[in-house]
């Protein structure tokens, strides 16, 4: 049991919020909680193998759109769920039953959903290296600083 996490999976260190680079470092600093902004504290630098969490100025801007996505493939999961367990019908109010229960569902996910897509957003840009013990993380100093890089 103890050797599990080295076998973290992109999936598993993509929904746990892991470090993309070596899959063990949290991405961020706080346990997922209710408050909002704690949530989405993250470390600058991942805390084992060094992974800078923002890659350029403005890395994150991106990420509305991936919850964006996120939010609607949920509901057409909750959809077709309430489809099968519940089912629908124009001559009831089963529809709207379900219109108010995937808006209370997403509410209720959105500070996990907010935290998924960085995780995500970041694995799409830096690789799993499971050699990362060998291998320097990639320099972002000058993109996460950019009025240092004219003052050599
Ligand atoms: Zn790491």
């Amino acid at each position: 049991m103890g050797e599990q996490h080295k076998n973290r999976g992109y999936l598993s260190s993509s929904i746990g919020c892991y470090c993309p680079r070596c899959r063990e470092g949290k991405l961020f600093q706080h346990k997922l909680g209710l408050n909002l902004k704690n949530n989405m504290m993250m470390n600058k630098n991942c805390t084992v193998c060094g992974q800078p969490s923002e890659l350029e100025v403005g890395f994150y801007y991106g990420t509305s759109y991936v919850s964006y996505a996120l939010t609607v493939a949920l509901s057409v999961a909750t959809l077709v769920a309430w489809y099968v367990i519940i089912g629908l019908s124009t001559e009831d109010n089963r529809f709207y039953y379900w219109m108010g229960s995937n808006a209370a569902f997403l509410i209720i996910l959105q500070p996990w959903l907010m935290r998924l897509s960085r995780s995500l957003w970041i694995s799409w840009f830096v690789k799993y290296d499971p050699d990362w013990r060998e291998h320097q993380p990639e320099d972002v100093s000058e993109r996460i600083n950019p009025d240092q890089s004219g003052n050599w």
